[in-house]
């Protein structure tokens, strides 16, 4: 290496090397071959805990046709931005079907979810303004509230008398305030408690802005979402998800009231600024929405399976953060010990990522376990069965 090169590299180099001594080293593992819920990876089949696509839509033969037929007929990008050529007829068609099945008055699509934060976030709030978010909130929910350049304060998670506090104390001194949580919390696998901030938001004249990412396809008897599921009128909520967990594909969105969807059309740089979503993703995320909303069975099946692993987990006595959803997180502490279980899992078959800082707290790193409609009851034994021989290298309580 020359002397401009190590000179160049150097805080580099000592950067990584911290980040190895703290025990946090990331790499990625390819998947070579997916077959239902295994995968081939490193030429093993596991069957896999890591996934989001909570209702297999990923692998449904018609959502696949309707992401081929889109591909054909649009090509396979979009070519520009949404206000500059890229919107088609499938954008328009999914936000309108996605507005319906959210009851909302209107909706509107982001190329992810992270990009869908940051724009809805930072439209609707700038200097002057106050949010206030779950200290639990997804990575792209922090980022937007700091790039907002809004007061930023976090309350404890799902503490709603410490959110209300906040807000007797601080309301009277900001312009517009909101609330930012998600609904279904993804790496607890808890939920929020939403009646309460609905009743928070409006004795304080704050927006609410639910993240429904995990939860859209999962809670509520139709699907719908956290909204849904405690019998919440959506009438000036935002409401954001994804088409990246259950919906089987990619993209963000808002749905909302029509006014704050204009707003987005105008103002949030990460709608204006960026290619628009893929034709087939569009497509995929469309057919998909439908079949969630023909057949509710598949519901049936992904809460059969929750109920499967969930019993099965405790009658082994892991210690499980929280019970509620298909998110099934197994409380481990530290981070060399998170990450030892996720290796003996893996050599015993099963793939079940070690969660470590900064996506969860520090002391907190779990064993995080997405269960779908596509586990089989034996892809979900035989994760058991594994879950049962690591015990002795584990951390079991
Ligand atoms: N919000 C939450 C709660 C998430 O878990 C995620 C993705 N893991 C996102 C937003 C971002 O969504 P996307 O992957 O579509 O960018």
């Amino acid at each position: 290496m020359n002397r401009e090169n190590s000179v160049l590299c150097s805080p580099i180099r000592e950067e990584l090397e911290e980040i190895v001594a703290q025990g946090l080293w990331r790499s990625l593992r390819e998947v070579e071959a997916v077959e239902g819920a295994k995968i081939r990876v490193d030429g093993k089949w596991l069957v896999t805990l890591a996934s989001n696509s909570y209702l297999g839509l990923h692998l449904d033969s018609r959502v696949i046709a309707a992401a081929q037929e889109a591909a054909f007929t649009f090509g396979t990008g979009a070519g520009s931005s949404r206000l500059v050529g890229g919107t088609f007829s499938l954008h328009a068609q999914l936000e309108q079907e996605l507005a319906r099945f959210k009851q909302a008055e209107a909706a509107i699509v982001f190329p992810t979810g992270y990009m869908a934060n940051l724009g809805i976030v930072t439209t609707l709030v700038g200097p002057g303004d106050l949010v206030l978010g779950d200290h639990l909130n997804h990575a792209s929910l922090v980022d937007a509230c700091r790039l907002s350049k809004a007061t930023f304060r976090v309350y404890p998670h799902k503490e709603v008398d410490r959110l209300k506090e906040a807000l007797r104390l601080r309301r009277r001194r900001y312009r517009r305030v909101l609330i930012v949580t998600e609904g279904l919390f993804s790496m607890e696998g808890d939920i929020a408690p939403l009646p309460d901030l609905v009743e928070v938001a409006r004795e304080y004249d704050a927006f609410l802005l639910v993240d429904d990412a995990h939860a859209t396809g999962v809670l509520g008897k139709t699907g719908r979402g956290t909204l849904e599921y405690f019998g919440i009128s959506p009438e000036g909520i935002l409401q954001m998800g994804t088409f990246s967990k259950a919906l089987g594909s990619l993209g963000g969105f808002l749905a909302g009231p029509q006014e704050m969807v204009h707003l987005i059309q105008n103002r949030a740089r990460s709608f204006i600024y960026t290619t628009a979503l893929p034709p087939s993703c569009a497509a995929a995320s469309l057919t998909a929405l439908r079949i969630l909303q023909q057949e509710p069975d598949l519901r049936v099946c992904l809460w059969e399976n929750i109920q499967q692993w969930i019993s099965g987990l405790k009658g082994l006595g892991w210690d499980l953060i929280a019970q509620e959803s298909p998110i099934v997180s197994i409380r481990v502490g530290l981070n060399d010990e998170a990450m030892a279980l996720s290796k003996a899992l893996f050599e015993w078959g099963v793939y079940a990522p070690g969660i470590r800082p900064p996506t969860v707290a520090a002391g907190t790193a779990r064993i995080r376990t997405s269960i779908t409609s596509f586990h089989t009851k034996e892809d979900l034994e035989q994760a058991l069965r594994a879950f049962s021989e690591v015990i002795p290298h584990g951390v079991r309580t």
